[in-house]
Parts: structure tokens; C-alpha cells; sequence
């Protein structure tokens, strides 16, 4: 199967049993590797796989998420089991890129961050305070330029990403809605996050009719998920000097004819800014988004819904549901708790 242009399905993966000692190995090669535990695997829509072309731009070029008879490689939160690195130690939590595995030597530490709050739920490493969290920081304070009392709106708003970046918009003073595939999730985003309004996408005939309806007014900021026939009708209602921030186009990632965008024009029309942005340049913000998450997640400001199972042989299932939409949240694997 050409694993790249089709929607990823359980039988594309199998589990495997193989050993690793639990040491790591001596030799010059292996100063400053680290032996990993790995507690919780991160499902995103990135694991899916990446064409090397498309990140040829990005930092992580090197790194093939999902390839035939390899590891998924994800993000993680594991604990360190052995050392010969001189800034980590048996014991240390860390968060960063792994390997969907019981065990993972990793050759080389640049992706990882020290866990230093063990207060708050360790798997909110693979979400709320990681690299979800950090998408949502950069993308909505760094590429919106938000305004207390502007019009933002989400897409994929239950997602990992969308329900931090609707709480953020909600704790700036700005009307804020949200859509989503299910009623279940539409209820959620009112009633858990506060967003204002929610609707179900697939339940609209008229994607353009149901945004006039949330906003007569327009759309001051567009925070974009999943790209396609949204965009196009996003476009339409777009308000003067609107800003777009493209996280990601999930609609578009199973399909090797994409679905075309007509209202392009609106961009100048409207001197709508829309820009493009990785995680990966922000990273250097992270004691900044630290600072500002934790206390908010302390004083209840702030909240996130996961959708976790059990055990690494679950992780097909679990990362497969997140191209249907049938993940309630935030999509981890637990492979082991401490
Ligand atoms: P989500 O947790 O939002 O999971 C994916 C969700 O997308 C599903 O639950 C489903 O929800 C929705 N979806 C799936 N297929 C479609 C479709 N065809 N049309 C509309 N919605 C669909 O993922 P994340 O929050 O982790 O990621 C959100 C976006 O951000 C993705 O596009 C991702 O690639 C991107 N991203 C970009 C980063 C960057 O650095 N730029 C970093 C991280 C993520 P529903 O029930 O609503 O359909």
C-alpha cells in the first residue's frame, strides 16, 4: 500500500517482539546516548507520515515518522534508565521525539526537554504541555497578533490543538467558536472549554452559510486545521486585515487530488495575512509557554480533555481514529505509568 496518500488503517501496522539490553552500550558511538523508558506515546496526524519533500523546509527533515518495517517514531514522555549523556541521569522525565517502543536508545538528545513540573498529569507532555501546546502558543499568540474582543475561529476545534487554542482566545476576551464532527464534541467545546459557539461540520450542506451565521460580523482570526473546502469557505467570510494561522490541512493529508481553493482572492480583497508556521521555530519559547500554562492549569483557568488506552498494542487502533475523527481528544498510548 503507498502508505503516504492512503488513509492509514490498523493492518498497515503489526506489534513486534524483539530485545534490547537494558544498558547503554559502551563504545565511543554511543557517548551521549540515552536509554529511554517510554511512558506515554503522543497519536498525531503527523505519525501518519510525512512526504520527505513536504519537510524538506523544516528542521526535522531527517526524520521519517512512519516507515515500512520500522518503529512508529512520536512523540513521547519517557524516563531515562540509563545515561551517557551529561546532562540527563537515570531517573530524569523527559519529553521529545521517540520511538513507539517499551525501550528506546536515543543517539541523540536534541529534542528532548527535562521534565522539571511533575505536579500536573505526566501525559499532558504529550499535549497540553508539549508539542500541541506549543503549536497552540505560537500559532495563535506569535502568527495571530490576537486583540482582546476579536472574532477567532477554530477548526478540528477538539483536537489536541484546538481545545488550547479556544481557551487562550477565551482567556484574551475573544468571541470564540469552534467546529467539530460530532455533537458530542460541539457540546464539549461549549460546556467544557467556554467557547461561545460550536457547530457540526459534517452536518452543514453550507459551510459558508453556517460561518455567517456564527459570524455575521466576520472572522478576524482563522486558526487553521484542516484546510480544503473549510479554508475556501473561511476565505468568503474573512474581515478586513483578518489574519490566518495554517497549522496543518488534515482533510487534505489522505489525498493525492487535493480539493481545489477558489476564493484565494479574498486574501487581497480583504489584506488578509494567512501564514504558514512549524512548531519547531518556537521551540525557544518554551519557558515562556511554561510559565504562562502551568499556573493557568493550577487555578482550574485552564483544561484538557485526553483520550487514552492501554498498552503499546493498542496504538494502531488508537492512532487510526484519528483520520475518522472518532478520538474524543487528545490521543495517547499509556505504555507504562512510572
Ligand atoms: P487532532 O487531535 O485535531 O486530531 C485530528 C482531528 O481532525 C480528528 O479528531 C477529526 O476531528 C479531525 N479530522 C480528521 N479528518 C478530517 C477531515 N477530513 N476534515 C475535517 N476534520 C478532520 O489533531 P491535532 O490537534 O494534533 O492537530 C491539528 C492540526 O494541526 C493537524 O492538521 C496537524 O497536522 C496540525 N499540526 C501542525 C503543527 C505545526 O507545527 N504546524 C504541529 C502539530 C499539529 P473531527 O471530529 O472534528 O472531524
Amino acid at each position: 500500500r503507498d502508505y503516504i496518500s492512503a488513509i492509514p488503517e490498523e493492518s498497515d501496522m503489526y506489534f513486534n517482539t524483539s530485545t534490547i539490553k537494558l544498558k547503554v552500550p559502551a563504545g565511543e558511538e554511543f557517548k551521549g546516548s540515552v536509554l529511554l523508558k517510554n511512558l506515554y506515546l503522543s497519536c498525531d496526524p503527523y505519525t501518519r507520515g510525512v512526504k520527505q519533500s513536504d519537510s524538506a523546509t523544516t528542521k526535522q527533515d531527517r526524520i521519517v515518522f512512519f516507515s515500512p518495517d520500522s518503529p512508529i517514531v512520536g512523540y513521547g514522555v519517557s524516563k531515562v534508565v540509563d545515561s551517557q549523556h551529561p546532562e540527563f541521569k537515570a531517573g530524569d522525565l523527559v519529553w521529545g521525539i521517540t520511538k513507539w517502543e517499551e525501550y528506546t536508545l536515543i543517539t541523540n538528545m536534541e529534542s528532548f526537554f527535562k521534565i522539571n513540573h511533575t505536579d500536573v498529569p505526566l501525559s499532558y507532555y504529550t499535549g497540553l504541555l508539549g508539542m500541541p501546546g506549543m503549536t497552540a502558543y505560537a500559532g495563535f499568540y506569535e502568527v495571530c497578533n490576537p486583540k482582546k474582543g476579536e472574532y477567532v475561529y477554530i477548526s478540528s476545534a477538539f483536537g489536541a490543538v484546538g481545545q488550547i487554542v479556544g481557551q487562550f482566545a477565551k482567556l484574551m476576551g475573544c468571541y470564540v467558536v469552534g467546529s467539530a464532527g460530532s455533537q458530542e464534541k460541539v457540546d464539549k467545546l461549549k460546556n467544557k472549554f467556554g467557547f461561545d459557539e460550536a457547530f457540526n461540520y459534517k452536518e452543514e450542506p453550507d459551510l459558508n452559510a453556517a460561518l455567517k451565521r456564527y459570524f455575521p460580523e466576520g472572522i478576524d482570526i482563522y486558526f487553521e486545521n484542516v484546510g480544503g473546502k473549510m479554508l475556501d469557505a473561511v476565505l468568503l467570510n474573512m474581515r478586513l486585515h483578518g489574519r490566518i494561522a495554517v497549522c496543518g490541512m488534515i482533510s487534505q493529508y489522505n489525498y493525492e487530488q487535493h480539493e481545489g481553493i477558489t476564493n484565494l482572492m479574498h486574501l487581497i480583497y480583504k489584506r488578509i495575512r494567512m501564514e504558514g508556521f512549524f512548531v519547531f521555530d518556537f521551540y525557544h519559547l518554551y519557558p515562556k509557554f511554561l510559565d504562562l500554562v502551568v499556573p493557568y492549569i493550577k487555578e482550574g483557568k485552564i483544561t484538557y480533555v485526553e483520550d487514552i488506552v492501554e498498552g503499546l498494542e493498542n496504538g494502531p487502533a488508537s492512532l487510526v481514529r484519528l483520520f475518522s475523527g472518532r478520538n474524543a481528544g487528545k490521543g495517547v498510548v499509556a505504555v507504562a505509568r512510572e
